[in-house]
């Protein structure tokens, strides 16, 4: 089926994924001569920015550069909040200092970045309906869409409503669709004042505690006039993250505003796609962002990916049509993503084994004499390469075996003396 022949194109979720394959889809169709009518559904208040996302708000690179290209939309430099320098990595009481990469990082209030996009949508003259979608259903001619304000028939729709558990459930009943795997995070934030703000500087701290068997990583990022600190793990909750803030290695950085020194604190919670989405397309359907569940497994930059999917389908679907064949050509396209997954696993599955074993701080000791080692940190850390990029650079028999020592040596200093 051309792309004209479709009938009208439902997006659910204004989110990057939303927003970004709303505009590719309106300039792609209208550079081919042929315009979509496109519709999305938000169910939150974007326009009033009166929400919390829990998200960090980490812009990384490329995406200026995929904004500015790809979608003719310049990248938010007024809502910048911060340059991202570097990395510290801690794994219990050792750290290491990353920095380097082609081009920073740059974190602003999540909200502003949503309302951002969802101000180019509507000045791109894509119709935004302010409701949640309720229910959907398949039929041979189309898709009936069903609101919190009214129901449109729809000959496609695309699923951008992230790991929305209501929404994915209406998919699952209809579709062969299954939501992706999850990682839990929980996040809070303090304001320790304008000085310590100051003496924290333009660096992210991730934690790799060893003691925690819950906690897969941790992180303290700087933001404007706040520290966001979140952990992420199968089973986290606000009590892990009191734990998480209890660390030595977490006072330490936090300069002693922890423990009794803490304000109340408000909590957040929130989820990491691990895994891609079984059947994350099919008759009339497809999904893009983390919703696909086509993330990095490990260590973010779920916005690149959420902008990312969005554009690869609406090229497919401005190119191909609403077909199977249409999405399986999209799923293709996204071969940066679906093909760095293995490398992300196993690098997940190995950091969580050694950290698990309390080996970590010795990586971090041989990462301070390697610079092929601290390399490969800082990309995985940053995001800034593929897993498989950085597995393929820094592979080496000898660099393996050197790691190897240097963690077991570390652990054995450490063990207590019989
Ligand atoms: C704690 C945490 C921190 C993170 N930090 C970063 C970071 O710093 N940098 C980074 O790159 N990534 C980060 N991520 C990942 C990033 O937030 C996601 O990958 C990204 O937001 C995915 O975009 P999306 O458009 O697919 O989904 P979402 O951003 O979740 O957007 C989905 C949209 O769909 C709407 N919606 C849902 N259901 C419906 C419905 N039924 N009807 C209508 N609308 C609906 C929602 O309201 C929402 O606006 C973080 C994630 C977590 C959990």
């Amino acid at each position: 089926m051309a792309a004209r022949e479709i009938g009208p194109i439902v997006i659910i979720g204004c989110g990057p994924a939303g927003s970004s394959c709303a505009l590719k889809l309106k300039k792609s169709a209208e550079a081919r001569g042929a315009p979509l009518p496109i519709i999305v559904y938000e169910g939150k208040h974007l326009d009033r920015k009166s929400y919390f996302n829990q998200c960090l708000g980490v812009l990384s690179p490329p995406l200026g550069d995929i904004m500015e290209k790809e979608l003719g939309v310049p990248f938010p430099w007024p809502i910048i909040q911060r340059k991202i320098e570097g990395y510290v990595v801690h794994a219990d009481r050792t750290a290491i200092a990353l920095e380097g990469g082609r081009a920073p990082s740059y974190a602003c209030r999540r909200v502003e970045f949503d309302n951002y996009l969802y101000r180019m949508v509507k000045e791109a003259g894509i119709p935004i309906i302010p409701a949640r979608v309720t229910d959907l259903d398949f039929s041979a001619d189309g898709v009936m869409v069903y609101s919190e304000m009214d129901n449109v028939r729809a000959g496609l729709v695309v699923g951008a409503f992230g790991l929305d558990d209501g929404m994915a459930k209406v998919f699952e009943r209809a579709t062969a669709y299954r939501m992706p795997p999850f990682l839990s995070s929980v996040v809070t934030k303090i304001h320790p004042g304008e000085a310590a703000m100051d003496r924290f500087g333009n660096v992210i701290h991730a934690f790799l505690p060893s003691s925690l068997d819950r906690v897969e990583f941790g992180a303290i990022t700087p933001k404007g006039n706040h520290l966001s600190i979140n952990i992420a793990g199968r089973r986290v909750d606000a009590g892990t993250l009191g734990d998480f803030l209890g660390l030595d290695e977490v006072c330490d950085v936090l300069a002693g505003a922890c423990g009794s020194a803490l304000p109340p604190l408000t909590y957040f919670k929130g989820r990491f796609p691990t895994l891609p989405a079984r059947a994350p397309f099919g008759e009339r359907y497809v999904m893009i962002g983390d919703a696909a569940g086509l993330n990095r497994p490990f260590k973010g930059k779920g916005i690149n990916s959420a902008v990312v999917t969005g554009i690869r389908a609406a090229e497919a679907i401005a190119a191909r049509g609403g077909s199977v064949e249409a999405f399986e050509e999209y799923l293709k396209c996204c071969a940066e993503l679906t093909g760095d997954i293995p490398y992300g696993r196993a690098l997940r599955w190995l950091v969580n084994s050694f950290s698990r074993l309390g080996l970590m701080e010795g990586v971090l000791d041989a990462a301070r004499r390697e610079p092929a080692l601290r390399r490969a940190m800082f990309n995985v850390v940053s995001g800034q390469e593929t897993y498989k990029k950085t597995w393929r650079e820094a592979r080496s028999v000898g660099l393996l075996w050197r790691v190897l020592v240097s963690s077991i040596r570390k652990k054995l200093a450490r063990s207590p003396k019989a």
